[in-house]
């Protein structure tokens, strides 16, 4: 009985840390440098990043820093995870095409903003394990599939917005034919410099702008590995 009133202690201690991290990345990293949509900053408040990384680098989850997720791939800095969601303007009918879904960690913000999500990503064991974390957090809004986001996910096309988190040279054409009108992509553009590309489909074409530079892995293709 003390035995069980002491690790109950001890855990509760530890989620209450976990909370007042993610409080701190919120207010100092987010807020304080111009994120404004509350929507994104309610998810960021909510969404445990630590669980969406390996053990060794749980301490390190809310730093101001991008981490490793394994198969050399990385989950993006808190700052640009949030930049993307807001610049992406989701309300909660949208349905959303998320391209490299990773560890699954910005996968869950969409699904606490948006009505549904689509995630592709074309390493089989980084979907599995961000399908099983996801599953585990209890997100039943949230569907992914192993494959090339490249080609998009026709079937549910088409998406407001699509969200891109690996950089092709351009931007893919089936990404820009799975649009809705009026909606948007966020998306990395480019191979050693990178800018962040929001494009909007206008009812008088399409609307491209560049915003911060960034660095991404570079969008793989299956067609090539093949
Ligand atoms: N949003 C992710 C970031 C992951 S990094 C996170 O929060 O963890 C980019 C991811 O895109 C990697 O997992 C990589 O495997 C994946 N990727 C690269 N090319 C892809 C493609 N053509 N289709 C789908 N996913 C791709």
């Amino acid at each position: 009985m003390l035995d069980s009133e002491w690790w109950t202690g001890k855990l509760k201690t530890k989620v209450e840390q976990w909370e007042s991290q993610r409080r701190q990345m919120v207010k100092y990293q987010l807020r304080n440098r111009g994120i404004k949509d509350e929507r994104v900053l309610a998810a960021m408040s909510k969404v445990p990043r630590h669980q969406f990384v390996d053990g060794a680098w749980q301490d390190l989850a809310y730093r101001d820093r991008s981490l490793p997720i394994g198969y050399n791939q990385t989950i993006s800095q808190p700052l640009i995870v949030a930049y993307m969601t807001q610049a992406a303007e989701i309300s909660s009918e949208d349905k959303v095409l998320e391209i490299g879904t990773g560890c699954g960690y910005q996968t869950a913000l969409l699904g606490e903003i948006a009505q549904c999500v689509y995630s592709m990503e074309i390493i089989p064991q980084l979907a599995e394990q961000a399908g099983r974390t996801l599953l585990q957090l209890g997100y039943q809004n949230i569907e992914i599939q192993t494959g090339d986001g490249y080609e998009g996910w026709a079937e549910n096309a088409p998406y407001d917005p699509i969200i891109v988190t690996a950089a092709p040279k351009q931007i893919p054409q089936p990404l820009i034919d799975q649009l809705a009108t009026n909606g948007k992509m966020v998306i990395p553009v480019g191979t050693w410099s990178q800018y962040l590309i929001v494009l909007t489909f206008t009812e008088s074409g399409l609307v491209e702008e560049r915003t911060l530079p960034v660095r991404f892995v570079p969008m793989r293709r299956k067609a090539l590995e093949e």
